[in-house]
């Protein structure tokens, strides 16, 4: 396959896109994927991945992306390094360019995923895996019967903050403000939590770690003037937001007001025909690997049959 010209050009790796060239070289429809800059997506930056079926022991994040990419890649999908840069989305055919490159392709997956936010403080980046996480589904169980913050006002953090209450002993939600931006029944259900504190009007100041360069706690500022405070913990849930990487879009697909992907209801049609999305470029609420890989899955077999439809 990789000898022939690609009818359909994945943009994005991750569980999403990897899935939907599973599906693609399986339907014998040659394509190729973009990887992006961060080959495997948000998989990659975490340790153990428990919640993905098929693993009974789990599996390292980064192993699983390697697997998926080699299940892609073992019936013929053309993996490329670096990034889509613009579609030109008049088509069919639609351009893509990638680099100096330019390729015409009768059909398009976007993959490309969001990005969750952090804080930006120093020596963060090292901290993945060893206390801090974006991600209170994927690794809320690792810190059970242990105390926990969560960072952040919104319905995200008021939800990942219940999530673990559930889980852990203790968890204290930092918020920079006195007031939470969060609904009001999201609120409720934190707030009637006897093992939820929350921490008005601080910020993070600094990661505290012990040894072993594990989160061993972190040190509030406060946006009030008040003395600066020391909270122990061993996991530290940044839950700030998302950003989707729908940016080399230019705006010409539809996207919603947190510029998230529209697609078609129940389908991973965009508001253009032929231009696909799946995972969670197209997905503020579930953000999963497993619903990222199911909606790759619909996005390989709506384009395959769009493609028959068009004679294409
Ligand atoms: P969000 O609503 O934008 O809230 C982000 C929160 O993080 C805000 O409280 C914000 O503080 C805080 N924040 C942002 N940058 C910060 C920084 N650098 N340092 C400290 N705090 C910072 O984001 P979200 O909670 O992820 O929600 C996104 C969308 O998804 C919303 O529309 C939400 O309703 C929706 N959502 C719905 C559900 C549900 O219905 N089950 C669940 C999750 C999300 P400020 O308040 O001071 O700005």
């Amino acid at each position: 396959m990789s000898e022939t010209a690609p009818k359909v050009i994945i943009a994005g790796s991750g569980p999403a896109g990897y899935t939907a060239a599973i599906y693609l070289s399986r339907a014998n429809i040659p394509n190729m994927m973009f990887e992006g800059l961060q080959p495997g997506g948000q998989l990659t930056i975490t340790t153990d991945v428990e919640n993905f079926p098929g693993f009974p022991e789990g599996i390292m994040g980064p192993e699983l992306m390697e697997k998926l990419r080699a299940q892609a890649a073992r019936f013929g999908t053309v993996i490329m390094p670096g990034k889509v840069d613009a579609i030109d989305c008049q088509g069919p055919p639609f351009k893509v360019t990638a680099g100096e490159e330019t390729f015409e392709v009768p059909a398009v997956v976007i993959a490309t995923g969001s990005t969750a936010r952090y804080l930006h403080l120093p020596g963060e980046d090292a901290l993945h895996g060893k206390g801090l996480s974006a991600c209170a589904t994927c690794d809320g169980f690792f810190y059970r019967e242990q105390d926990v913050v969560v960072v952040g006002g919104g319905d995200t953090a008021l939800e990942e903050a219940t999530y673990l209450s559930g889980i852990c002993k203790k968890v204290t939600l930092i918020h920079r403000r006195d007031e939470l931006r969060g609904s009001k029944i999201m609120q409720d259900r934190a707030i009637e939590k006897d093992n939820i504190d929350i921490a008005w009007s601080r910020t993070i100041d600094e990661y505290l770690t012990d040894d072993n360069g594990m989160i061993s706690g972190v040190k509030l500022a406060s946006t009030k003037g008040e003395d600066p405070i020391e909270v122990p913990c061993t996991g530290c849930f940044i839950a700030i937001g998302h950003d989707p990487n729908t940016e080399f879009l230019d705006g010409q697909v539809e996207l919603d007001s947190e510029r998230y992907i529209i697609t078609k209801p129940d389908r991973t049609m965009t508001s253009i025909e032929g231009v696909f999305a799946c995972g969670d470029v197209q997905d503020s609420v579930w953000r999963q690997g497993i619903t990222a890989a199911g909606s790759g899955c619909m996005s390989a077999i709506e384009c395959e049959r769009w493609l028959g439809e068009k004679g294409l």
